[in-house]
């Protein structure tokens, strides 16, 4: 097993179906332009073959399978049912929801129970105003469909000053009625916001947001896995929530993500752009490929940061959320 000094290894990845997306969301494209797929994306059986590597040299025992917008991948049917084969403890997708209605029958076929999906308001014009793509109603009526199939269902919003923060109790009570946890993710200083106004203009933390809960609820903070990424609160009576508070409380001591992009680079830290190559390790026979592996996973390591988000010009898009 690799393990650093502060005792963080490998235990989740995530992969990067595709770069592309049907969404252009306000935080993760500058343009409003949607994203396109990267250069020589990885096919379904190299990504397949990937995640077995990655379980045998890091020890990788949760996978979760995301984008760009992982639902839009011609690999996604294909990767699915050969990922649910493999020796996982968990498996996971995050989605955007747009597509949900089309790939209910596969997700639900091949057994997955646990399902992200990302909306950041119940308003259909500020819904269009955040994804600048995409129908409120279709991601509602996905949410429906996994919940009746018994799917665990978190949901993601990233509350947003003057863009979405109206919609914190509305949100909350949706998933509360639903039994769903909702998670409330702290804008994170990726790609274009890194730079110039929009974040400060735009971040509500976690202070916030509990200030916002408060108004109308009495919540608790509540126990969490060691390497969780949310603070997870309960509301008596109503059901939890989270928050992920990147900046407010950043995480990075405990940190145990590994990320694939979709064209084959390996990330061990959100917050580093430093990056390795995973392709000609698919190229070795498997003792060979394992050796290398293990090689790059200690880099990869390397690059986590011992205290907190500095924030990087990578975007979520190539190195999945
Ligand atoms: N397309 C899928 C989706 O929308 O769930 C998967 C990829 S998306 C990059 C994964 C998550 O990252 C989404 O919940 C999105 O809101 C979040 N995200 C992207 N950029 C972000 C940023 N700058 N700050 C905080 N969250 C961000």
């Amino acid at each position: 097993m690799i393990v650093d000094a502060q005792g963080r290894r490998f235990r989740n990845l995530r992969i990067s179906l595709t770069a592309a997306c049907n969404y252009a969301c306000t935080y993760c494209v500058p343009n409003g332009r949607r994203l396109q797929a990267a250069v020589a994306e990885l096919g379904a059986t190299e990504m397949r073959d990937a995640v077995d590597l990655l379980i045998e040299a890091a020890g990788v025992e949760k996978l979760r399978i995301t984008g760009g917008e992982p639902l839009l991948s011609s690999k996604f049917d294909e990767l699915l049912p050969a990922v649910m084969e493999l020796p996982l403890a968990d498996v996971s997708i995050t989605t955007n929801g747009q597509l949900l209605a089309q790939k209910a029958a596969g997700i639900i076929g091949a057994g997955l129970r646990r399902i992200n999906i990302s909306l950041d308001t119940l308003d259909a014009s500020a819904f269009r105003a955040i994804a600048r793509s995409g129908d409120l109603a279709t991601v509602l009526l996905g949410v429906r469909q996994m919940l009746d199939a018994g799917l665990k269902v978190k949901i993601n919003m990233v509350p947003m000053r003057r863009r979405n923060a109206d919609q914190i109790l509305p949100m909350l009570d949706y998933c509360f009625e639903r039994g769903i946890e909702l998670r409330f993710i702290e804008l994170m200083r990726m790609g274009h916001l890194r730079r110039g106004n929009q974040f400060i203009q735009e971040f509500f933390g976690m202070d916030e947001i509990l200030a916002v809960i408060g108004n109308r609820y009495e919540y608790a903070r509540t126990d969490a896995p060691w390497d969780a990424t949310a603070v997870r609160f309960e509301v008596p009576g109503k059901g939890t929530f989270g928050v992920i508070a990147n900046e407010s409380e950043p995480f990075c001591s405990t940190c145990t993500r590994l990320r694939l992009s979709s064209n084959g680079w390996l990330y061990g830290c959100l917050s580093n752009a430093r990056r390795h190559d995973m392709r000609p390790v698919l190229r070795l026979p498997r003792p060979q490929a394992l050796e290398r592996l293990r090689q790059l996973l200690m880099r990869a390591l390397g690059d986590k940061q011992s205290l907190g988000f500095r924030g990087e010009v990578t975007v979520m898009k190539f190195i999945g959320g």
